[in-house]
C-alpha cells in the first residue's frame, strides 16, 4: 500500500521520536485498517517517549513502534472475513491486544491477561494517519458522539472497570485523589453512576484543572490549602467518602485515600506508581476497609461505554483542553509534562491549524 505520516518511538532513548513517513499498515483477514479522526496524548505515551528504565521493564516496548493507544476514526477497508463493521463505519478501539487464551481471558478478565501487548507499545499504533485492528477490538461509535469523546472511550472504560471494582452505589460521596486527566474522568463518571457528591483533591499547581472539576459539579479540594480529611468528614456528618479513588499513583495518595475512606468503605487503587507505600494493614482491619486494584478493562466494559459516552459527552469533552495536528505531538507530550490543562487531543493535520 502506499505512504503515510506516522509519530514513530524510533531510538530506545529519552525522546528518540519521529514524526516520519511510513507504510500504510497491510490489513489480514481478520482486520480493520481505521483512518484515524482523534487520537489523545496519555501518560502511558510521555512514559514511552522519555524511556525511564521501569517502562523498558515492564511495558517491553517494540522499537520502531507507532505510539498511540486512544483513538476513534473511520473504517477505511475490511479483511474478507470480517462481518461487524464495513468501510465508513465510525469506530471507537479497544487498544488491548489480549490473548484470548490464557486463564485470565477464558475467565473474562482480559485485563490482566498474561500476553497483552498494547496498541501504541507492543504494536503500531494511533499516532498516524491509518491503523490496522483486529476487528474483535474495534466497535461502533455513535453518530451523535464526536471522534474526539470517541477517543475518549478507553480512559472511560478505565473509568467503568474502576467504578464497578470499587462498587460504587447510587448515593455514595466519592473523593477522587489526584487531578489529572484520569481524575477527572473519575470524578465524571463517578456524578454520571449515582454519587450524590464528588470530591476531588489536587495540588497548588493543579489550579486550572481543579476548577475544570468544579464545573462538572465536582467538589474540588486544593491539598495545600485546607484538609480534605476535615471538609470531607464535614459534609458526611463524620463518616468520610463511601468510596475513594486514588489516581495520583504516588505513595502520598495512598496515604491520603485511608484518611478519606469511611469505616467499611472502598478505595481503588487505579494511579500506577513506581514507588512503595507504607500501608498500617491494622487500620484496614480495625476499619474494615477494602483496598482494591483496579487495572485497565474487559471487553465487558466496550460493550457498556457507548451509552456513558452518549450521556455524559458534554462533561467528557471537558477533559479535551488543547487541539494539535498529528505532526506536533512532540510538543503535546511537552504540554502533558507540564501538567498544563488534561487532555492534548492530537488531529488529521488538515482539520486544525
Ligand atoms: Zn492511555
Ligand atoms: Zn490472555
Amino acid at each position: 500500500m502506499g505512504e503515510m505520516k506516522a509519530f514513530v518511538k524510533v531510538r530506545p532513548e529519552p525522546g528518540g521520536a519521529e514524526y516520519l513517513d511510513w507504510d500504510v499498515p497491510n490489513i489480514g483477514a481478520g482486520d480493520v485498517l481505521i483512518r484515524v479522526k482523534a487520537a489523545g496524548l496519555c501518560g502511558t505515551d510521555m512514559h514511552l517517549y522519555e524511556w525511564p528504565d521501569n517502562i523498558v521493564r515492564e511495558y517491553k516496548p517494540k522499537l520502531p513502534v507507532v505510539m498511540g493507544h486512544e483513538f476513534a476514526g473511520i473504517v477505511a477497508e475490511v479483511g474478507p472475513e470480517v462481518k461487524t463493521v464495513k468501510a465508513g463505519d465510525r469506530v471507537m478501539v479497544n487498544p488491548l491486544l489480549y490473548c484470548e487464551e490464557c486463564y485470565f481471558c477464558k475467565d473474562g478478565r482480559q485485563n490482566i491477561c498474561d500476553n497483552r501487548p498494547l496498541l501504541g507499545l507492543g504494536a503500531d499504533g494511533a499516532f498516524a494517519e491509518f491503523i490496522s485492528v483486529r476487528s474483535s477490538n474495534v466497535h461502533r461509535l455513535d453518530d451523535a458522539v464526536p471522534f474526539e469523546v470517541g477517543a475518549l472511550s478507553e480512559l472511560t472504560c478505565v473509568g467503568l472497570h474502576a467504578i464497578e471494582r470499587a462498587r460504587l452505589t447510587g448515593g455514595d460521596t466519592v473523593a477522587v485523589v489526584g487531578a489529572g486527566p484520569l481524575g477527572f474522568i473519575m470524578a465524571v463518571l463517578s456524578l454520571h453512576s449515582g454519587a450524590v457528591r464528588v470530591f476531588v483533591t489536587g495540588l497548588k499547581t493543579d489550579r486550572e484543572r481543579l476548577q475544570l472539576a468544579g464545573k462538572i459539579g465536582a467538589i474540588p479540594i486544593i491539598v495545600e490549602a485546607e484538609d480534605p480529611r476535615e471538609q470531607i468528614l464535614e459534609y458526611t456528618g463524620g463518616l468520610g467518602a463511601d468510596v475513594v479513588f486514588e489516581t495520583a499513583g504516588a505513595p502520598s495518595g495512598v496515604t491520603q485515600s485511608l484518611n478519606l475512606v469511611r469505616k467499611g468503605g472502598r478505595v481503588g487503587i487505579l494511579g500506577q506508581g513506581h514507588e512503595a507505600t507504607e500501608i498500617p494493614t491494622a487500620m484496614l482491619s480495625f476499619r474494615e476497609i477494602e483496598l482494591v486494584g483496579t487495572r485497565a478493562y474487559t471487553p465487558r466494559e466496550w460493550q457498556r461505554v457507548s451509552a456513558m459516552l452518549l450521556n455524559a459527552q458534554h462533561d467528557l469533552s471537558q477533559t479535551i483542553t488543547r487541539r494539535l495536528p498529528l505532526g506536533k505531538a512532540e510538543e503535546g507530550i511537552k504540554l502533558m509534562k507540564g501538567r498544563e490543562g488534561l487532555k492534548v487531543m492530537l488531529l488529521p493535520e488538515d482539520e486544525v491549524r
